[in-house]
């Protein structure tokens, strides 16, 4: 067991690594679990065009890289392993286990950072692997600008499927939606903007079973009412829904119904909840902190809507303010 921490931050996306960078120049010495795999979504992208500060944008590995080297210059240390289990029972020292060779080693800290992120969820289909920023996509909000004049399909009926539709017909030259169901679970206004739209148009009942091609994605074969077709595609938007990477917080903070991470500045009935009872003087005090004092949350793991690197770095930001300021009343 080592000595007690300021602050542990668990997960490395860019809400990670911004928390890291302001709690590090912040004097907070901040150890930061980065997990095996570091660096969150980004890692998984190709170019990224909407990041303020790259003219010429900047491929994503690169990114996350920088926000690494730029949080540990600051003093930030980061370790490349995963937390197995927390324990947040004690209102003073919270503690993380990470599994070592020789048996599990706890970590403790005052306050906690969470920032593990979210997962898009994919099909799992025959090539999706290796077409992966290839023609296949989970972010047409990130990737449309790619699909000048191109033939484009987005799979899924939730909002998430109407907003990338959306967003892919200010490029695209078509945008077909391929729906498993003959109705669509996207709120009504989204829907009736998608329906009247002389891009857009929908295949019901269908299901997309295998995207093909070679160094990059050529077609798509879609099977309807049991009759299967391939049709030359550029692009597949996979918007299913995504997936918050809370499984060690289960029982332990609030989440929301779909599994992500409640904060008093959620916008869901439960972070309603939340902010109103931290309510002084007409302000919600420490917005980013979940229902356990003392353990903040940052990024995609609390943001069902948003999703962006930018909104994500802006949280973990907001996080570490919040943590800096929370320690100066307790200590
Ligand atoms: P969602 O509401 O869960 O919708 C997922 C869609 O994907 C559903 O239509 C579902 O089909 C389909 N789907 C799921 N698994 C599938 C599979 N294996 N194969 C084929 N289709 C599959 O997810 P979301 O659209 O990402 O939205 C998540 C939450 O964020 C919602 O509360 C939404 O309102 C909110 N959101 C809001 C906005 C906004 O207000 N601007 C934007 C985006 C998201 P079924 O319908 O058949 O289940």
């Amino acid at each position: 067991m080592s000595a007690i921490r300021k602050v542990i931050i668990i997960g490395s996306g860019p809400a990670g690594y911004t928390a890291a960078v302001y709690a590090a120049r912040a004097k907070l010495e901040p150890l930061m679990f980065a997990g095996e795999k570091s660096g969150g979504q980004l890692m998984l992208t190709t170019e990224v065009e909407n990041f303020p500060g790259f003219v010429k944008g900047i491929n994503g590995p690169e990114l996350m890289t920088n926000m690494q080297q730029q949080a540990e210059r600051f003093g930030t240390e980061v370790v490349y392993r995963n937390v197995n289990r927390v324990d947040f029972s004690d209102p003073e020292v919270k503690k993380v286990y990470v599994s070592t060779r020789a048996g599990e080693e706890e970590y403790q800290a005052k306050s906690i950072i969470i920032s593990t992120g979210a997962q898009s969820i994919t099909l799992g289909l025959p090539g999706e692997e290796k077409l992966y920023g290839r023609g296949v996509s989970t972010c047409a909000v990130c990737d449309a600008a790619f699909f000048k004049d191109k033939t484009t399909f987005v799979v899924g009926g939730g909002d998430s499927a109407m907003e990338d539709a959306m967003a892919l017909t200010k490029f695209a030259q078509s945008v077909t939606i391929i729906h498993r169901r003959d109705a669509f679970r996207a709120s009504k206004i989204m829907q009736e903007r998608v329906l009247q739209h002389p891009k857009i148009s929908v295949l019901w009942n269908s299901s997309v079973v295998e995207v093909i091609g070679d160094q990059k994605l050529t077609h798509v074969k879609i099977v309807t009412d049991g009759k299967e077709q391939t049709l030359p595609a550029d692009g597949v938007f996979l918007a299913i829904g995504h997936r918050p990477m809370t499984s060690l917080f289960e029982g332990i903070i609030t989440l929301d119904p779909h599994g992500y991470v409640v904060t008093r500045q959620s916008a869901s009935e439960k972070g309603v909840e939340l902010a109103q009872q931290s309510l002084q003087n007409g302000l919600v005090q420490f917005p980013s902190m979940t229902s356990v004092d003392g353990v903040f949350a940052a990024g995609d793991v609390v943001d069902v809507r948003y999703k962006q690197a930018i909104t994500a770095a802006g949280q973990g930001c907001a996080a570490a303010l919040d943590v800096e300021r929370w320690l100066e009343r307790h200590e």
